[in-house]
């Protein structure tokens, strides 16, 4: 069976169609603008496919998945959309919404670097912060999904004056630590910034939220994406700073000698959210 997948982010729309990593038949990345003329060119795309059985999103957020809105998002335009009505209204197919980062881990889950197991968070590191996982092979959602990116971590304000960039929480974990947050403080794009305190002031933010996944979640591992992740040399400080905060406490070999193999990036690289859109429609489908 085919299936569509979006991944739909707050900057652009990855659209595809196909069965998995090695069975895209179509991509189209759109960019996100308003919701009238985003949603429309997304299904526009799906609509010339003939045979497609579910079309599976993972959104930005935040996200009501009980009625498929998008909620308290600060886009300009986008606050209370019906992401899955409007979409199901014009493709008259099944749609299934997620978070994307729930729909990255889905992904990675499936095809990439969490493969087997029941336990596991992804974590993604960009314009802002997210993650999303499994907790015994279900997808987390609770009360309404995870925050990562806004829970709250000491700050430490002789070190790092700056306030934060998160509009309802200043200096949460996104408002400390996301591509925004670096901007920010140091007045460049991220991929700019070379100074060694702003990567290593990056690392002890990021290993502070993993240290709280690791205390509440006790993922089996945590792939960390997103493209400040991608920094080379950020990952191998963020993994030391785990285990020195982590103290030994966690009996885990994981949180010692095999930390290499429990924070990893991502092995579907940039496709994890739309592969995982993908499967969240299989999946649906097969429940
Ligand atoms: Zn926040």
């Amino acid at each position: 069976m085919i299936f569509g997948g979006i991944e739909a982010g707050g900057t652009k729309w990855v659209c595809a169609i196909g069965s998995g990593p090695g069975q895209l038949d179509d991509t189209v990345v759109i960019p996100t603008t308003n919701p009238d003329e985003t949603i429309g060119r997304a299904a526009d795309f799906f609509a010339r496919r003939d045979g497609l059985a579910a079309v599976g999103v993972g959104s930005f957020g935040p996200v009501d998945l009980r009625t498929g809105r998008i909620t308290t998002t600060p886009k300009v335009g986008w606050g209370g959309i019906e992401l899955v009505d409007r979409l199901r209204e014009r493709l008259d197919l099944p749609v299934v919404l997620d978070t994307d980062v729930n729909a990255a881990a889905l992904g990675e889950h499936r095809w990439g670097a969490a493969v087997g197991l029941e336990t596991f968070f992804y974590v993604t590191v960009g314009t802002g912060i997210g993650g999303g996982g499994l907790v015994e092979g279900r997808l987390v959602h609770g009360l309404l999904h995870p925050e990562v990116g806004h829970m709250r971590i000491p700050h430490d304000r002789d070190r790092d004056p700056f306030d934060g960039v998160c509009p309802y929480h200043e200096d949460c974990l996104e408002g400390l630590a996301s591509g925004r947050a670096l901007e920010a403080r140091w007045g460049r794009r991220a991929e700019e910034i070379d100074d060694e305190e702003a990567w290593a002031l990056e690392a002890e933010y990021l290993a502070l939220g993993l240290v709280n996944l690791v205390c509440t979640v006790s993922p089996q591992r945590i792939v960390v994406g997103g493209g400040v992740a991608k920094r080379p040399g950020l990952l191998p400080l963020v993994r030391r700073r785990v285990c020195e905060l982590a103290a030994g406490y966690v009996a885990a070999a994981e949180l010692e000698e095999g930390i290499d193999e429990y924070i990893v990036p991502p092995a579907l690289d940039d496709r994890a959210g739309v592969l995982g859109a993908i499967e969240l429609a299989r999946e649906a489908l097969a429940s």
